[in-house]
């Protein structure tokens, strides 16, 4: 069981007020926030360590390669990977995926397939239009029903031998929907098809496999779990790896330059052109460290309770309907008050020291579906509370008399 007012002692931010109210951050689907240990980390590196890394032979550029390179190895053993050389460092999930998507550009031509599915962040469509753009090859989309499923019995349908690659979230930002990824993964194998995971919403919940998935790519950001911002992992099997040209030509990515021919590094330096954000990679390690030392069990215990707890509180609320009703569900609540616009109580809860985020969460197919503008959405962490959502609920009620 977690011990909730120490886990909330480890999170400064938690304890200021905004608008004059002890803040509720209840938008954890954007960023989570940081404990004290992952804030020290970052001050300790530039205090201690800070160099350029992979290029010095003085004693603070080697301190800093190991620091670099050890954080990947437990981004390695976080994910199961089975070289470190096949955990990129990146930007975030957005770079992770226009890497990718790059790189199939030298594989794609005219007739081939590219399967989305309804449920996706802007993130993992818009890279993959460019990509078919490019190619001349067609996306096609495997379509949700209105609990916020992907229909499985359409995407056994859409696969074919025309299949090259599927991308499709583990968890969706918008409505929290746990999708079936491990059949997903092997149905498209079963097609010669690549599959990549967008698992940005899914490493703040839960330790993925991608072993035991046998996900061709898994892709996801430091920054809603626990770490800083500018810095994510690209997770791709060593046979992808070395297949895909590198998406960024520049320092560190070569072996040899010439102007008449230049030869790639080795993985993981192929992927990894120019100076990275060397304090990120660092700390996403730590950030690493901290969840684990929390355990993920008594995170998914805590937020299912939340999860539970806050649809079963907003459903009292009349003329409140909830979107994204999926039996396998993250700690997300979407939802509308109807004849009331989601930006009017967003503003009015924001007021009273609340943070939900309001509109279309980067999902904007997932709104047309419903055929409503956005949603408001609240996203809980390990470190909320169930009085945070009463705080809400209440909230939410005012702002509902004063809109009417
Ligand atoms: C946040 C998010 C992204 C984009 O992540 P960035 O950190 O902005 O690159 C992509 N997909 C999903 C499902 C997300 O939640």
């Amino acid at each position: 069981m977690l011990d909730i007012n120490k886990v909330r002692a480890d999170f400064p931010i938690l304890s200021r007020t905004v608008n004059g109210k002890p803040l509720v951050y209840f938008d954890n689907g954007a960023t989570s926030q940081k404990p004290q240990f992952v804030i020290d980390a970052i001050s300790k590196y530039y205090q201690e360590i800070n160099a350029n890394i992979h290029r010095g032979v003085h004693t603070l550029s080697q301190l800093a390669t190991d620091a670099y390179e050890i954080s990947r190895g437990k981004l390695q053993n976080h994910i199961n990977a089975k070289y470190a050389h096949e955990v990129i460092f990146t930007s975030g999930t957005t770079h992770g995926i226009n890497a990718v998507a790059n790189g199939f550009a030298s594989l794609l031509k005219t007739g081939d397939e590219v399967l989305v599915s309804a449920l996706e962040h802007h993130s993992n469509i818009v890279p993959w239009q460019m990509l078919c753009e490019k190619t001349g090859a067609t996306l096609k989309v495997i379509p949700m029903d209105e609990n916020g499923e992907l229909i499985m019995a359409e995407y056994d349908k859409l696969l074919s031998d025309k299949t090259k690659i599927v991308t499709v979230n583990h968890i969706s930002n918008a409505l929290g929907t746990v999708n079936p990824i491990k059949y997903m993964i092997d149905k498209a194998h079963e097609f010669g098809a690549a599959i990549l995971i967008d698992g940005a919403q899914a490493v703040p919940h839960l330790k993925p496999d991608v072993q035991a998935l046998d996900c061709d790519f898994y892709v996801f950001s430091g920054h809603k779990m626990c770490g800083p911002t500018g810095v994510g992992i690209l997770y791709g099997k060593e046979d992808w790896l070395n297949k895909l040209p590198p998406y960024q030509g520049g320092g560190e990515m070569i072996k040899e330059v010439t102007f008449e021919k230049t030869t790639y590094a080795d993985l993981p330096h192929k992927f990894e052109a120019g100076t990275p954000d060397v304090a990120g990679g660092i700390v996403l390690g730590t950030a690493v460290d901290y969840m684990n030392s929390i355990g993920f069990d008594n995170i998914q215990q805590q937020e299912l309770e939340l999860l539970e707890y806050a649809t079963k509180r907003l459903l009292e609320i009349e003329g409140l309907k909830i979107y994204g009703t999926a039996k396998e569900k993250t700690s997300v609540v979407s939802f509308n008050i109807e004849g009331i616009h989601p930006y009017d109580i967003g503003t009015i809860v924001d007021k009273l020291g609340i943070a939900v985020r309001t509109g279309h969460h980067c999902a904007q197919p997932i709104m047309n579906y419903f055929n409503i503008p956005g949603t408001i959405r609240a996203s809980f962490s390990f470190y909320n509370t169930k009085e945070e959502i009463d705080v809400m609920v209440e909230a939410v009620k005012k702002a509902q008399l004063m809109l009417a």
